[in-house]
C-alpha cells in the first residue's frame, strides 16, 4: 500500500499516454492536474466526465501553477522544445515521461526496442517468443496498451517498443536487453538535426545489461564507454552474430555459423523482415530464450497488418497495403524488398511530408518502379523532389491516387501503397488509411 501523499503531479498532453498516467496516478492516489496547449485536447469531455474534481488547463497555461508542481510527466505527443516546457524546465522542474514513472514501478526485467522502422514487427515478434516459451510477458508502450497500463505484480517480463520522442523524457531504463533496430532520418520537423534525432534513440542503452545492435547500421552502435555485452545481427552470418547463410543454394538463418532456419520458411517477406526475424533471434538470445520456442514463434508469425501486408490481386494486379510506411526509410524497404517480383510496382506516396528528403527514393523508384502516383497535402513537395523520375502523376486524395495507380499498373505488376508521408491531413491515423484502401481493392475486384 502507498499512502496518499501531498504531492501532487502536472500531465501535459491528454492523448493516450497522458491518459494512462492519469489512471495510474490515481492508483496510486497521488494528486495531479492536466495541461495541454490545445484550447479543446483530444479527450477533454472524457476527463470532465472521469476527473470532474481534476483541475485543467487548456489553451494557455498558468506557468507559475505548472513550476509549483513536484514533477511533469510530458506526452510524448508534446515537443520538449514548447516554450512553456523549457522555461519550467529553467526554473528547476523535473521533466518526466511515462517511461520514467514504469520504470519505477516495473518489479520484472525490460526488453525495450527502438529504431525508425520494425519496431511494432520485431517488438511482437520478440513477444510472442517470450509467450511461447511460457514466460508471463507483457508486450506494449509506443504499440498497442501505454506502458504503465501494462504494470501488474505477476508480469515476468516486459516487452517494449519506445519511440523516440517516448526516449527524450526517458532518464535511466536499465533494461535487460535494448536494441535500436536502425536509424534513418523521421520526423525532422520536430528534430534541429539528424544528431538529435540519433541521440534521443540511444537513450534507450541507458543502464541496458545487454545491447544488440545492427552490424550494418553504425548509428545503431553505443558509445565506445557503455560497458554493457554487446551482439549483434544482420548481414552474413560470422562467429558471434545473427546473420544469413547460403548453403547449397539455400538461404539460412544462422546463429553464430550454425544455420537454424530456412528463410524460405518464414512468413513475412522481404529482406527487410530478414532482418526483422534475425534482430528478434538475437535480442531473444540476450534476454536467455530457448531456440525451440523463439524458431516456433518465428514459424508462426504472419506479420501484422498494413505493414507489407498483400490485399489481393485485381484483374492480375497484385496490391499490397504498407500503409505503416510513414517515412522514407521504411518505404525504401517496402520497395526493395518487394521487388523480387517479377512485374514492376507502381507506388503511391502521399500524406503530410514531415520536412523529410524524398530523393532519397530515386535510386530504388528508378530501378522497380514502373510509375508513381503522389496525393495528399504534400504532393507537390513529393512531384518536386521526384522529379528526376519522369513518370509521375500527382492527384488530391488517396482514393483518386487509388484509380490512377490500377490504369498505370500493367498485369503482373503490383501497386504499393507505401506513402513516406504521416496520414493526418486525410485520415485519422495509419490503420484508417490502410483500411481504406484495402476496402477500395476489394470493391474495386467486385466490380
Ligand atoms: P515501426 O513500429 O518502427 O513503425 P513496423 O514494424 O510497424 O515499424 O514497420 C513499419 C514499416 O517499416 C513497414 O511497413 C515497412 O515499410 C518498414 N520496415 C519494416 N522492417 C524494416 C526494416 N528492417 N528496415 C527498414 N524498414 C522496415
Amino acid at each position: 500500500g502507498l499512502i496518499a501523499t501531498s504531492k501532487c503531479v502536472a500531465i501535459v498532453g491528454t492523448g493516450v499516454t497522458g491518459l494512462s498516467v492519469a489512471r495510474f496516478l490515481q492508483g496510486l492516489q497521488v494528486r495531479f492536474a492536466f495541461f495541454d496547449t490545445r484550447v479543446r485536447p483530444p479527450n477533454a469531455e472524457l476527463i470532465a466526465q472521469e476527473y470532474p474534481e481534476i483541475h485543467c488547463e487548456f489553451g494557455r497555461w498558468d506557468e507559475d501553477l505548472l513550476c509549483s508542481m513536484d514533477e511533469v510527466v510530458v506526452s510524448p505527443g508534446v515537443s520538449l522544445k514548447q516554450p512553456q516546457l523549457v522555461s519550467a524546465k529553467e526554473r528547476g522542474v523535473s521533466l518526466i515521461g511515462d517511461i520514467d514513472l514504469f520504470v519505477r514501478y516495473a518489479k520484472a526485467p525490460i526488453i525495450a526496442i527502438t529504431g525508425s522502422n520494425a519496431k511494432s514487427t520485431v517488438t511482437t515478434l520478440v513477444g510472442d517468443m517470450a509467450a511461447q516459451q511460457g514466460v508471463h510477458v507483457a508486450v506494449g508502450g509506443n504499440l498497442g496498451t501505454p506502458a504503465l497500463d501494462l504494470l501488474n505484480e505477476s508480469v515476468e517480463l516486459y516487452v517494449l517498443e519506445l519511440s523516440s520522442f517516448q526516449l527524450e523524457t526517458t532518464t535511466k531504463l536499465n533494461a535487460k536487453v535494448a536494441s535500436v533496430l536502425n536509424i534513418s532520418p523521421d520526423h525532422m520537423d520536430r528534430y534541429d538535426s539528424m544528431q538529435a534525432y540519433h541521440a534521443a534513440k540511444q537513450r534507450v542503452y541507458f543502464g541496458a545489461e545487454q545491447v544488440v545492435v545492427n552490424r550494418r547500421d553504425v548509428l545503431t552502435h553505443p558509445p565506445l564507454s557503455a560497458d554493457a555485452i554487446v551482439s549483434g545481427f544482420g548481414g552474413s552470418a560470422d562467429f558471434k552474430n545473427m546473420g544469413t547463410q547460403m548453403r547449397d543454394g539455400v538461404l539460412w538463418l544462422c546463429d553464430q555459423l550454425e544455420p537454424i532456419m530456412k528463410v524460405s520458411e518464414l512468413r513475412i517477406v522481404g529482406a527487410h523482415n530478414v532482418d526483422n526475424a534475425l534482430a528478434a533471434l538475437a535480442i531473444g538470445k540476450a534476454a536467455g530464450f530457448e531456440r525451440v520456442a523463439m524458431l516456433s514463434a518465428l514459424r508462426n508469425f504472419e506479420g501484422l497488418p498494413h505493414r507489407c501486408q498483400w490485399v489481393m490481386s485485381v484483374g492480375g494486379v497484385g496490391f499490397i497495403d504498407d500503409s505503416k510506411g510513414t517515412n522514407v526509410g521504411a518505404t525504401l524497404a517496402a520497395i526493395n524488398g518487394l521487388s523480387q517480383n517479377d512485374g514492376k510496382l507502381v507506388v503511391m506516396l502521399g500524406g503530410i511530408a514531415k520536412e523529410a528528403n524524398f530523393s532519397a527514393l530515386l535510386p530504388a523508384l528508378i530501378e522497380h518502379a514502373r510509375s508513381i502516383v503522389v496525393y495528399g497535402r504534400d504532393a507537390r513537395i513529393l512531384e518536386e523532389s521526384l522529379c528526376q523520375f519522369s513518370k509521375i502523376k500527382r492527384v488530391d486524395t488517396m482514393l483518386q491516387a487509388c484509380e490512377q495507380a490500377r490504369l498505370l499498373a500493367a498485369p503482373g505488376d503490383t501497386v504499393l501503397l507505401s506513402p513516406a508521408c504521416a496520414s493526418f491531413d486525410e485520415f485519422d491515423n495509419y490503420v484508417q488509411r490502410g483500411e481504406v484502401f484495402t476496402r477500395w481493392v476489394k470493391e474495386a475486384a467486385n466490380e
